[in-house]
């Protein structure tokens, strides 16, 4: 007998989803996703000045709780944690869609950037994820799913990626290792990685409209990504049906990795 069941299943299951800034991030797209799949969300905005364009998205999802959330703040990322536990007494999966570096280093080639503009970005984009995955770990006693956002340019020089080409590629290798080490307690831990989209951080990429453009002229569909399909993928992996996947960069990038 065929199983009724959609295979996106998450009802039951509690996520936390860091990186909302609006409507267009890509933590918004998945966020969305996980609601539909039936997901429980707590899900974060940075600072004060950000929260009037996180609420009227995480209220539309809905979401349990919302929670601020500074990386950069000792003791922000902990009281999210406290706050889930107290509340429900474990976490099933988490996603981690944050990246940040100045703008300054960010413009700058990467033979010229600063040891504290690389190492912010590696903060905020890269350790937060350890953080989390160190912070998540007590809660997942039954297993879980982490998550986070990664790009090419970790892999190839891509134009204007700049410092986040170093700093993803370091994202990319510590998936690897945390799924490599939270294996034996059934914790799988993947990253997704999207061709070029629209959001507010993509903006702060220099001629970031040419990466756009390029991806549907070379995509073999010629199509963009959207945040929904960063979403399905995402919410896939989170769920059951991403059993055995684990210390993966899953791109989603309508095929544009295979082009030379
Ligand atoms: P976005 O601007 O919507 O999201 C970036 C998020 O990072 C924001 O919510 C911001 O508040 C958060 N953030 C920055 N500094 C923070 C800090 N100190 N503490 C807590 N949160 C902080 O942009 P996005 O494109 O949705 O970015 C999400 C992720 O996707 C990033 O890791 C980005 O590198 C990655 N990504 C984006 C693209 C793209 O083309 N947009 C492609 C591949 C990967």
């Amino acid at each position: 007998m065929p199983s009724s069941r959609p295979i996106i299943d998450l009802s039951g299951k509690i996520g936390l989803v860091l990186g909302i800034a609006n409507e267009h991030s890509i933590a918004t797209g998945c966020a969305r996703r996980f609601a539909d799949a039936g997901a429980h969300l707590v899900a974060t905005y940075l600072d004060d000045k950000a929260r009037p364009f996180v609420e009227p998205v995480a209220r539309a999802l809905p979401c349990d709780l919302l929670l601020p959330c500074d990386v950069r703040v000792d003791g922000a990322l902990d009281a999210v944690f406290t706050a889930i536990r107290d509340r429900y007494g474990r976490l099933n999966f988490l996603l981690h869609a944050m990246a940040f570096a100045p703008r300054e280093d960010l413009h700058a080639r990467v033979t010229d950037c600063s040891a504290a503009g690389f190492a912010l970005a590696m903060d905020v984009s890269c350790h937060s994820f350890i953080r989390c995955a160190r912070l998540a770990e007590p809660l997942m006693a039954q297993g879980g799913a982490l998550l986070s956002v990664s790009f090419y340019g970790a892999e190839r020089v891509v134009e204007h990626y700049n410092l986040m080409g170093p700093v993803k590629a370091a994202l990319e290798s510590s998936v690897r290792y945390l799924a490599a080490e939270l294996g034996p307690r059934h914790i799988r831990v993947n990253a997704v990685s999207p061709g070029p989209i629209a959001t507010r951080a993509a903006s702060g990429i220099d001629r970031f409209d040419e990466l756009l453009e390029r991806a549907a002229l070379d995509a073999p569909e010629h199509q963009r990504v959207t945040i929904e399909d960063v979403g399905a993928l995402a919410a896939f992996l989170a769920s059951d049906a991403g059993a055995r996947i684990t210390g993966s960069i899953i791109p989603v990038d309508g095929g544009q990795h295979i082009m030379a």
